[in-house]
């Protein structure tokens, strides 16, 4: 390796703890030329390869027994244009990292997920999402990326610039290749009024289109013992930051705490995990509504530890999907401490984001890391595939390439190129075998 540093094996772990793998090789990139060398010398030994972000994913979709390439230390701005506004990044930037730079700029994303401690190439890989009627995956920020191939050689693509490569690489499971750079479109930075409240599921259920178009970013959330829904809206605003936005995100921290407690007493006493979770605690600063900076009001710190599995439904479907999964929770009786959560968004053309050609509702079901919610995740997910869903490709699933071919229209257009850009398979790992199958040449 030139400045990247290569190292002997080593036990590599993914966030949650649930996936882990002794890559032949770890190689942490710092620049692009440590990608392209890491790449030409797997080819030449014949070896598999993965590129690996922070490991914010919850299966093994990173994890490989070849070389895997860390690009935690590719990061970094490579060009801000405050005219588009547009900015580039090197892939394995954080995204609080650009959001702090963005903010500095005066610039900002229109929407993202719960998360800003993932990069930026694992967050497009795997169809990262937020919530918002009319607002596309993490992906729909992406104007343009440059793609670090088998034969070792740089492509870049964009709407433009060989759309069939950018359709195809945008959301593409680190199966095509290495990206290096990946070019965002911005907005001015702008506020999020924050507004927490209650109502009856059924009320929502009976039209969740309107309920999903009633705020710029609506989500709500539902617990297995009660049919109230908890609502969350977060509608721009010129209003300030107001005093108490850092106390909210304290709170929120706190209700991540409790979720972990009720999760670890629930192993002896399964009933304690609603008595804890439904306790008015001393100090209890009711529902919030607040105003934050836009990447404060959209994330919240995750420091406890957890599994979710999450679908992305076609919304006509989304009613009788969240009635099902509900009932199905209802009745299985374990009890988990944290919330079914449902968030809303705009189709995108990907050929393999699970957004693709479809306003969607995604719906996600997150549990404690012990064995007995196993089989809690896999009803949820029985659940959901009877409504057409498609899996988050970086959270818990049991789909396979077989059951998955029927769902993307793009699928073998995506196969086709695939098979061009890595005839030798060498971007391949067990995940991505059960996930995408095996490469084949297109011809
Ligand atoms: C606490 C928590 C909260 C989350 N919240 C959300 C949420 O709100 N919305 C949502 O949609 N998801 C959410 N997720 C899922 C998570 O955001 C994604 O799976 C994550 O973005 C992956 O990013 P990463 O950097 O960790 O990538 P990794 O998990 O390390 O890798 C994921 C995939 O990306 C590929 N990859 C990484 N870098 C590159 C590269 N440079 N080139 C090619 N391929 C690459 C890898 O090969 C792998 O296939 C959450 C996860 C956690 C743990």
């Amino acid at each position: 390796m030139r400045t990247g540093r290569s190292h002997a094996p080593n036990v590599w772990r993914n966030w949650a703890g649930s996936a882990q793998c002794v890559p032949s090789r770890l190689v942490r990139a710092t620049d692009e030329g440590d990608i392209v060398e890491a790449v030409n010398q797997a080819a030449s030994r014949g070896l598999t390869l993965r590129a690996a972000g922070t490991g914010h994913s919850f299966n093994p979709i990173a994890t490989t027994s070849g070389v895997l390439l860390d690009l935690t230390g590719y990061t970094g701005i490579v060009a801000l244009d405050p005219e588009t506004p547009s900015v580039t990044v090197r892939g394995g930037t954080l995204l609080k990292e650009l959001n702090w730079a963005l903010d500095k700029a005066g610039l900002a994303l229109s929407n993202m997920g719960t998360l800003e401690d993932q990069t930026i190439a694992g967050a497009i890989s795997t169809g990262n999402h937020g919530s918002g009627l009319h607002h596309r995956p993490f992906s729909g920020h992406v104007l343009g990326l440059t793609l670090v191939t088998a034969d070792g050689s740089v492509r870049s693509c964009g709407p433009e610039e060989n759309p069939e490569l950018f359709q195809a690489a945008v959301t593409s499971l680190g199966a095509l290749g290495v990206i290096s750079t990946v070019t965002l479109r911005c907005v001015p930075k702008f506020n999020l009024r924050v507004t927490e409240g209650s109502q009856p599921l059924e009320s929502i259920l009976e039209d969740i289109e309107a309920y999903a178009g009633s705020a710029e970013h609506a989500t709500f959330s539902l617990k297995g013992w009660s049919d109230n829904a908890s609502t969350l809206k977060l509608e721009p605003t010129d209003a300030p930051v107001s005093v108490d936005a850092a106390r909210r995100r304290r709170a929120n921290t706190l209700g991540e705490v409790r979720c972990a407690t009720a999760g670890l007493v629930g192993r002896i006493d399964q009933r304690a995990v609603q008595r804890i979770m439904t306790a008015q605690l001393g100090g209890s600063a009711g529902p919030a509504d607040y105003v934050d900076v836009s990447y404060n009001a959209f994330t919240f710190p995750q420091p406890v530890k957890f599994l979710s599995l999450e679908y992305a439904l076609p919304l006509t479907r989304a009613t009788d999907a969240v009635r099902n999964v509900h009932e199905d929770v209802k009745r299985f009786g374990l009890r988990t401490p944290y919330s079914i959560t449902v968030r809303f968004g705009a189709g995108d053309e990907y050929l393999l984001s699970p957004a693709q050609g479809r306003t969607t509702a995604y719906v996600n079901i997150t549990v404690p890391r012990t064995v007995g919610y196993t089989e809690l995740l896999r009803v949820f997910e029985a659940a959901l595939q009877e409504h057409d869903g498609r899996p988050h490709w970086g959270k818990a699933h049991t789909a396979t390439a077989e059951s998955l071919e029927d769902l993307y229209p793009g699928w073998k257009t995506f196969q086709d190129i695939r098979a061009e850009l890595d005839p030798d398979n060498m971007f391949t790992s067990d995940y991505l075998r059960r996930v995408l199958g095996g490469t084949r040449r297109a011809h």
